[in-house]
């Protein structure tokens, strides 16, 4: 569209505005042609008056002019009111505004007449023109108001559907991308939803509007008016009015929505690497992150777990003096999160790159370790203005953080408990529940992949008199020395269960019964080498061992375990420190 001349956007109704360089802030200029009574709004600064001249001396005379209506009192409404007075007759010429305007507006003492909006009834009839004025206080300015056409049902916006644009679009070209646009500037200007509402509703009082001729932005089509209308009634507004050092507010804007997002992820998601999978993939809008790591202290104290968003699962650091020292270390980060590139933390856990760095809390302020959001820094420029609202990802990602923790936690609560229910508590070995409820499983796998299932019946000689002689503690020693021998020898897929007092029975799954004979005599020999020493006394002992086997046609496994029995009993009979397979 060519806009160095002016363009009819409705029956007589001229944009004749011009492009401001590298300013995401355009403003609009209309002039409605109506013969001697002309009128033009909202007729800009001193910047754009001579292509604002221009235009308007193609369509009509300066002096046919008559009203020139200010909806507020802006440098960029009025500033040319200096250049169009010195050139015209002002008799008869009208400044249309509101006269809170005015009660400012008089103090540049210039030569025209004011129309005061309210004094008239909040209409003007200019001709065959009828505009009607839609007061929307505090919309920008306490005297703010909008001008509505009668005749072509253009509302004149001024403020209220203003947007950014990073190039002049004069016409809006999508409703929700030109919100987009419009969300930072209410977001930082507009000071409350109520506000807004309340002058929306005004405005919807003039329906049909066919268009919105917006002092900045873009002029909005019919067809983007009502959704565009729907999504400012529900816009936060003020959310950055006291912001400082907040020049980027597009970027804050959109990491605003983005923290909206992620605060309902870490609401209902389980699990924190999916949660900081998100949390990266809407920072990374704007900001190149490498990657974000939390260390945090376990529920003892003892170990740090490490969370990282490029692993799938929690490390462990298993170092209390680490884990005490980040306790400390971390109590003296700032809340309100810094970007460090070297504090003791960062040596700690040798993090070389600048990251932005924050304590983890939980609700009652108690320190639980640190968080590190470690950015790709060449790509960020102004790090500083990002402050505010990175510190507002503190509290999900903490959360995020102290939930998967919990769960943790849990986890290994649950394992421990199960560990201990399924082990013996002298010997670690598993007990006879946990044989009861696998080793049936283990039979049917075997038969299944036509395999041998081999079991052993160990049992300790004499054990009696070891404890007669030596104490029944040092009958516990011998017992766990045992177990210990037994576990050394065997392969990871047998299964070693303390069967009795002193009976020890071993599963050895896809294991022939001449296998299962050499894995017993390894056994046998290493406990006859082995000297447990209790105090001063040093104690030797043997096993008598009974093998059997799947090829003794045995059907369940306590068929096999009795027939493993009755042999060991056979290798006691025979002398003991023996083994029977027959
Ligand atoms: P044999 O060579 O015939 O097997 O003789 P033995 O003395 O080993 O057999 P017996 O069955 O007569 O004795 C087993 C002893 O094991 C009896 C019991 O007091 C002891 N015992 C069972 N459980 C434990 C335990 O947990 N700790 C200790 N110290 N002794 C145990
Ligand atoms: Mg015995
Ligand atoms: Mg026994």
């Amino acid at each position: 569209m060519r806009l160095d001349n002016p363009v009819e956007i409705a029956e007589d109704i001229y944009w004749v505005g011009n492009k401001i360089a590298n300013d995401p802030f355009q403003c609009h200029v209309y002039l409605i042609k109506n013969g001697k009574e002309s009128v033009l709004i909202d007729p800009g600064s001193r910047i754009t008056y001579q292509e604002t001249r221009r235009k308007i001396t193609k369509l009509v005379e300066l002096n046919d002019i008559k009203y020139f209506i200010c909806h507020h009192q802006d440098p960029d409404i009025v500033g040319c009111m200096y250049d169009i007075l010195d050139e015209i007759d002002s008799r008869n010429k009208y400044l249309v505004t509101h006269w809170r305007a005015w009660a400012l507006l008089k103090h540049y003492n210039w030569n025209i007449s004011l129309y005061e909006v309210e004094e008239n009834g909040w209409t003007l009839i200019a001709g065959d023109r009828k505009l009607r004025f839609i007061f929307t206080p505090y919309m920008h300015f306490p005297g703010a108001f909008c001008t509505y056409d009668k005749k072509t049902h253009v509302l004149f916006s001024s403020d209220i559907f203003g947007g950014f644009t990073d190039e002049l679009e004069l016409f809006s070209k999508d409703a929700e991308d030109y919100f987009k646009k419009m969300k930072p500037f209410h977001e930082h200007y507009m000071p409350s939803n109520v506000i807004l509402n309340h002058g929306l509703n005004r405005i919807e009082q003039c329906y049909p509007i066919e268009l919105i001729a917006t002092q900045h932005g873009s002029i909005i089509k019919k067809e983007h008016i009502k959704p565009i209308i729907a999504n400012l009634r529900k816009l936060k507004c003020g959310l950055f009015g006291d912001y400082v050092d907040t020049k980027e507010i597009i970027a804050l804007s959109e990491l605003n929505s983005a923290l909206n997002d992620i605060i309902n992820i870490v609401a209902y998601d389980e699990n924190f690497f999916d949660i900081i999978h998100k949390i990266i993939t809407a920072l990374n809008k704007f900001y190149s992150i490498e990657y974000i790591r939390a260390y945090v202290a376990d529920d003892d104290e003892e170990n740090i777990l490490v969370m990282d968003s490029e692993e799938k699962s929690i490390k462990i650091i298993d170092d209390k003096i680490k884990t005490r020292n980040m306790l400390n270390a971390c109590c003296y980060l700032k809340n309100g999160g810094v970007f460090y590139n070297s504090n003791s933390l960062h040596s700690m856990f040798n993090i070389k790159d600048k990251s932005y760095t924050f304590p983890i809390k939980d609700k009652q302020d108690k320190y639980h370790g640190v968080c590190f959001i470690v950015f790709n820094y060449s790509n960020v420029n102004n790090l500083s203005s990002y402050l505010e609202v990175m510190s507002k990802f503190e509290i999900p990602i903490s959360m995020a953080v102290l939930k998967q923790k919990h769960l943790f936690s849990l986890e290994n609560q649950n394992k421990k408990l199960y560990e201990e229910s399924i082990k013996d508590q002298l010997t670690g070995l598993y007990n006879r529940k946990y044989m009861n409820m696998f080793a049936c499983q283990e039979l049917s796998r075997s038969k299944r992949f036509n395999q041998t299932l081999s079991v052993m019946m160990i049992d300790i000689d004499h054990f009696k008199k070891i404890n007669d002689t030596f104490s029944h503690q040092a009958g516990d020693v011998v017992l766990q020395k045992i177990a210990a021998t037994i576990r050394n020898i065997i392969r990871s897929t047998d299964m070693p269960i303390r069967y009795g007092g002193e009976e020890f029975v071993l599963l050895l799954p896809d294991t022939t019964k001449d296998n299962a004979y050499k894995a017993a005599e390894k056994i046998r020999k290493a406990v006859e080498n082995t000297t447990v020493n209790f105090g001063e006394n040093k104690i030797k002992c043997t096993i008598s061992i009974g093998v059997a086997s799947t090829e003794d046609s045995a059907n369940s496994i306590e068929h096999l375990i009795l027939i493993a029995d009755n042999r060991m009993y056979k290798a006691k009979e025979s002398g003991r420190n023996t083994i029977v397979v027959e």
